[in-house]
């Protein structure tokens, strides 16, 4: 924790114009914004990675449950919403590095998109492991912990919400 109570710092030492404090640290979520969803992608990748392994091998009814269709379907949805995940968060990164007008809400969009689908797509990892997922023997569980707080932190996902909605609602997208 980082306490400034009665902090006095000189002006020599101010980052921008009076006034403009607030605009400053907003602009800096957007990236951090990115940074998070990209941490979820890659706790997702490495969940979609173990659990792809992990029903190879298990066997139940004396099958691979690989060989289940349910269980290539679930496979199928966590890769393709990767995938979206993905390309949310890389076409915000350009639009950030463009400084595209429009590149706030993306980013907000991005992050809530990636983060939802970063974070379900860990707890399906953790459904085809089973009882196994659950348990700390295996990284499925850290990966689930740790992606959850994705949905909250550099804003939460209602907040991000709240941005692509007044972008919206003003008009000034979605053409
Ligand atoms: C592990 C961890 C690390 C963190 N690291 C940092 C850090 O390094 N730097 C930093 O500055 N902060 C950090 N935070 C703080 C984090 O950014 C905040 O927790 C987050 O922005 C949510 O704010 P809050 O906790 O005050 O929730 P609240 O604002 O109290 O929100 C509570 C609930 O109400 C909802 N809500 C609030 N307002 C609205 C609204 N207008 N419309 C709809 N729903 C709403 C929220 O979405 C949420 O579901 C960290 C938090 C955690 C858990």
């Amino acid at each position: 924790m980082v306490i400034f109570e009665d902090c006095r710092v000189p002006k020599l030492n101010r980052i921008g114009a009076e006034g403009e404090g607030f605009k400053i640290a907003m602009a800096g979520l957007d990236g951090g914004r990115l940074n998070i969803g990209a941490c979820s992608i890659g706790a997702a990748k490495a969940c979609l990675t173990l659990a792809r392994e992990h029903v190879a091998t298990r066997k139940q009814f004396g099958n691979a449950i690989a060989n289940f269709q349910a269980t290539q379907f679930k496979l199928a949805d966590m890769a393709t919403d990767l995938a979206a995940a993905r390309l949310m968060i890389r076409n915000a990164a350009a639009m950030l590095d463009a400084k595209h007008p429009e590149a706030t809400m993306y980013c907000a969009m991005a992050k809530r998109f990636a983060t939802d689908a970063g974070f379900a797509i860990c707890n399906e990892a953790l459904q085809l492991h089973g009882g196994y997922g659950y348990l700390k023997d295996y990284p499925v569980e850290r990966f689930l912990r740790d992606s959850r707080v994705h949905q909250i932190l550099e804003g939460t996902n209602e907040i991000m919400r709240v941005i692509v909605s007044r972008a919206l609602l003003s008009g000034s997208f979605l053409d």
